[in-house]
């Protein structure tokens, strides 16, 4: 089955056909660096590199293009760096590297393209001034607004009606304003705010318009796919649509935003033991926490355990299945790693999974077949179908990005170097021990590895070792 997708503008799920198979391209929005993440914010980088990883196994490594952005400049950067008294890259660096190394950890691999807003003002400039000439925005008191009236599929993306959000505006409306859901463009810094120049005075973009001129800068238009999470479409993306057909005066067309991103894939929302992440109620997980208390995979694991269009429920009992589940994997592996595995494709019914809307849930059930066909196979001394079925798991894994690490280091787990040392000792002269027929200092050993809560596996390479647990 060929790659199918839900896409939100169209409210179903369609046949994925790039506009150009050599070039097929994808866009999702970044991250505002002025915080660590917290772990709704990890969902659509691990969801989108699953679809990449795919994308790339069917069209080919070099014949996928991906850019995520990285918002560098917005009030919350620019409060943090004045409350810190530094300029505001310093604060932009140094959430950018801790966001990049977290996002390692889930084996998130890094975009082709990671455009920077305050690298791409001369181009968003020239986009407003586009915009402006082709009737779609106005200037006011050093801002320049976009004027949603303009543009007649606005509400399109969102399904929302322009008359009736009119109707339901209980907003503050600034005086400079045409109509309350006119959205900003460029806006006037204060003294001690970043600033660029621009025909409407020193000022900095709003922050919908960055993407779009990004995304014509970075990857031209239309692009294929645009993704994020479902929190962004509107007006986020409603406004992103606008931009970009508009700044090629394509406000009246009805089928404008295909000159835009073809496809808009979004993922759903992220709650913690059943409630709303939020900082009143104290819930706020924050992934650079997480990575440091569990391997990466298991949270990786976790954010693609349900389907990426379904909310998600963060909580203890989704943590220990995921680790549970990769601990069956990994041990599969681990018992079968004498045998080499074949160089495969992932079986058909992984392929139908992730091919029908990135399915994880189903692609992970075929996971969990090979891991069994891999133990009867070790039981059965049936090594061609263990090299066969290791083959098909590790194909499958490098889509999902699962099963990265070494299986005999997973095992053994998280362990203090000190512990490691003894252990390994204790192997050594075990195997010393046996290798002497001397028994009771054979079962000294074995007493000593229980005590410290180790189990020991031994296999054609030797005995390796895992906590219990
Ligand atoms: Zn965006």
């Amino acid at each position: 089955m060929p790659l199918h997708i839900h896409d939100t503008l169209r409210r179903e799920k369609r046949l994925f056909t790039p506009r150009d198979a050599s070039r097929v391209s994808l866009y999702v929005c970044g991250p505002t660096v002025y915080d660590y993440a917290h772990i709704g914010n990890a969902r659509p980088p691990v969801v989108f590199d699953v679809l990449v990883r795919l994308l790339r196994r069917t069209y080919g490594a070099d014949h996928v293009i991906y850019a995520r952005n990285v918002t560098d400049v917005d009030d919350k950067i620019n409060q943090k760096a004045a409350r810190e008294g530094v300029p505001i890259s310093e604060v932009t660096a140094r959430y950018e590297a801790a966001y990049l190394a977290d996002m390692a950890l889930l084996n998130v691999s890094r975009p082709d393209i990671a455009p920077h807003v305050t690298d791409y003002i001369p181009a968003i400039v020239d986009q407003i001034q586009a915009i402006i000439d082709a009737g779609c925005a106005y200037a006011a008191e050093g801002h320049v607004l976009f004027d949603v009236s303009s543009y007649k599929n606005y509400g399109a993306l969102s399904g929302r009606n322009l008359d009736d959000m009119i109707a339901g505006a209980r907003v503050e409306v600034a005086p400079y304003k045409k109509n309350p859901h006119d959205f900003v463009l460029w806006k006037p810094s204060k003294a001690d705010e970043p600033s660029w120049p621009s025909p409407w005075g020193e000022g900095r973009p709003g922050w919908h318009i960055e993407c779009s001129a990004m995304i014509e800068q970075t990857l031209g238009l239309p692009i294929d796919i645009h993704g994020g999470g479902i929190d962004l479409v509107f007006p986020h993306h409603e406004n992103e649509i606008a931009q970009g057909v508009c700044a090629h005066g394509h406000a009246h067309g009805d089928q404008a935003h295909d000159e835009y991103a073809r496809y808009w894939m979004h993922n759903g929302f992220l709650t913690v033991d059943a409630e709303k992440m939020s900082k009143s109620i104290g819930n706020v997980l924050l992934l650079h926490d997480l990575v440091q208390a569990m391997p990466g995979e298991v949270v990786r694991w976790a954010l693609l355990s349900a389907h990426y269009r379904q909310p998600l429920d963060w909580n203890q009992s989704l943590l220990d299945q995921s680790k549970k589940s990769l601990d069956r994997l990994y041990g599969a592996l681990h018992r079968s790693s004498g045998i080499a595995a074949l160089d495969l494709d992932p079986p058909a019914d992984f392929l139908k999974s992730i091919e029908d809307d990135l399915n994880t849930p189903g692609a992970m059930a075929s996971l969990f077949a090979l891991s069994s066909e891999i133990e009867r196979g070790m039981t059965a001394g049936d090594l061609d179908a263990v090299a066969q079925a290791r083959g098909r798991l590790i194909a499958c894994a490098s889509i999902l990005g699962v099963l990265q690490a070494d299986p005999a280091a997973w095992l053994e787990g998280d362990v203090s170097d000190d512990l490691r040392v003894e252990v390994d000792s204790l192997l050594e002269q075990r195997a010393a021990a046996r290798a002497a027929k001397d028994w009771p200092e054979a079962d000294r050993i074995r007493d000593r590895l229980n005590e410290l809560n180790v189990v020991v596996m031994d296999g054609p390479d030797g005995a390796t070792w895992r906590m219990k647990g």
